[in-house]
């Protein structure tokens, strides 16, 4: 068990005299956050401590499993059980198993809910503390009723499921991982390699056949988006499910970029759902390889061939294909730039006339997506963008300071022959606004894509929204980043 580190979550909060009221309430609610951390670590250490004396090393491990992993550079959020209701002991547990486990689920409970009253509590002054206080409580206790509302949850039949989910499940649908939705009845023939195509039944190969051209290729419908692929059903499938992993995560995040504070205030209230699927789906295609992918984009973008992947935003579709150069990071990439362009109003060209830096920094950072154990994880210090921006500031001392960084429209970067590197500052720059001092600038960051996205931003809108002038922010940046470094080379 590593030392107690209290920032881990939540990070620490550097409070200055003469902050607005706002600022000032968002500093005490983070410091009443550390404490109910604080309070629920050392809970579970003393029943941990209580199992160790009772000979129960492995319920004390998992007793302190349950706080889960913890880095100040890093997100976690935690792949949620679908069965609702705590598991209960094992049958044959003895009297102490027994008095463990009923005393580890009451201390989750317990932690639980208060770690949602602070959200609540949260949600107007800083929406992304409130977000970080209602992944504590779902980690704390998966079955809190209200918490799982703000995950887009409700129970089915001893499920935790989406109302999406519910709608196909009440309509005799399942979910396979292999082929999707389907119906209950089709899923006996899909196993024996039979599918449904037309109004009947044909072999796979036939089906394979028919849908081998793109225009007549399968459709893959999951709760947010339509897949086309002609590679195959199930590689559209999986597609999809990467796909919604990354809507899930992002929703959540960037939830003040699409929805009103009232709207968020509601949904913590434990009163309202989620927003449903009113709005249309995103549109993705995946080719069976990248042949088809330059043939048929070429027309579309000339330099085709450079790209792993494109979002076009004329189009509203996003582009990939199958293969040995597919990757996680461009799928995510790309569909980052989707989201944003499609979730609310946009401008067609966000960042064409400057503050073009954030809309590939976004994206950039939404690549670092990955799967550890239990949980996904955004961010980290070994992320090799984040890695990139610490050699070019620290090694070769290259930087543009933001005053002159975000007067760079879309075109100015895109034909800079340093594009990589303004890439990597770009990269830099927003896991700065993540993290900086435990995510102080997260809200404002939400906000600056919010402006830009909505075409109501100038050079000056990001130092307005941090209440800094640009040299304040370029030298915090370039602390943060040499704190990073520190950090990594200490190795903890
Ligand atoms: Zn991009």
């Amino acid at each position: 068990m590593p030392p107690v580190r209290l920032i881990l979550i939540l990070g620490l909060t550097a409070f200055a005299c003469g902050r607005p009221a706002a600022a000032v309430r968002a500093d005490v609610l983070q410091r009443e956050a550390e404490a109910q951390l604080q309070q629920y670590r050392t809970d579970l250490e003393e029943l941990a401590a209580w199992c160790t004396e009772q000979g129960l090393a492995t319920e004390a491990r998992h007793t302190l499993d349950v706080l889960g992993p913890t880095d100040p550079y890093r997100l976690f959020i935690p792949e949620l059980p679908r069965a609702a209701g705590p598991a209960g002991p094992p049958e044959d547990a003895s009297r102490e198993v027994t008095q463990w486990h009923r005393r580890l689920q009451q201390i989750r409970a317990r932690h639980g809910t208060a770690f949602y009253d602070l959200a609540r509590r949260a949600v107007r002054v800083r929406p992304s503390l409130a977000y970080e206080l209602a992944l504590a409580a779902i980690r704390a206790n998966p079955d809190h009723e209200a918490v799982r509302r703000i995950f887009g949850y409700q129970k089915y039949l001893g499920e935790w499921r989406t109302a999406y989910e519910v709608g196909h499940l009440r309509s005799g649908r399942l979910w396979d991982e292999r082929f999707g939705w389907l119906p209950k009845g089709h899923l006996h023939r899909y196993e024996q390699g039979m599918r449904w195509h037309d109004g009947r039944w044909i072999d796979a190969e036939e089906d394979a056949r028919r849908r081998a051209d793109i225009r007549n290729g399968w459709d893959v419908e999951t709760e947010h988006y339509l897949i086309r692929t002609n590679h195959s059903l199930e590689a559209g499938v999986q597609l999809g499910e990467k796909l919604e992993r990354l809507y899930a995560i992002w929703q959540q995040l960037f939830i003040r970029f699409y929805a009103s504070q009232a709207d968020v205030v509601t949904l913590f209230s434990g009163r309202a759902q989620r927003r449903g699927t009113a709005t249309p789906r995103h549109h993705v295609v995946y080719f069976r390889d990248r042949d088809d992918y330059n043939r048929s984009l070429r027309a579309a973008m000339p330099n085709i061939d450079v790209s792993i992947g494109v979002y076009m935003p004329g189009m509203r579709r996003a582009y990939f294909f199958a293969g040995d150069d597919y990757d996680d990071r461009t799928l995510y990439h790309e569909a980052t730039h989707q989201l944003f362009q499609e979730s609310r109003r946009a401008v067609p060209l966000p960042g064409n006339r400057g503050n073009f830096w954030i809309v590939e920094g976004i994206a950039l950072f939404m690549e670092s997506l990955r799967r550890e154990g239990d949980y996904w994880s955004l961010g980290g210090l070994d992320d090799p963008r984040l890695h990139a921006a610490r050699v070019r500031l620290l090694r070769d001392d290259f930087y543009i300071p933001l005053a002159d960084f975000t007067r760079l429209g879309m075109e100015d970067i895109q034909t800079d022959p340093r594009i990589a590197t303004l890439y990597s500052q770009a990269a830099g720059l927003t896991h700065f606004l993540i993290f900086y001092e435990g995510g102080i600038y997260r809200d404002a960051l939400v906000q600056y894509l919010s402006l830009v996205y909505s075409g109501r931003d100038t050079p000056q809108t990001l130092a307005d929204l941090l209440d800094a002038p640009y040299p304040e922010i370029d030298r915090q940046y370039r602390q943060f980043l040499a704190e990073t470094f520190e950090h990594e080379k200490a190795g903890r």
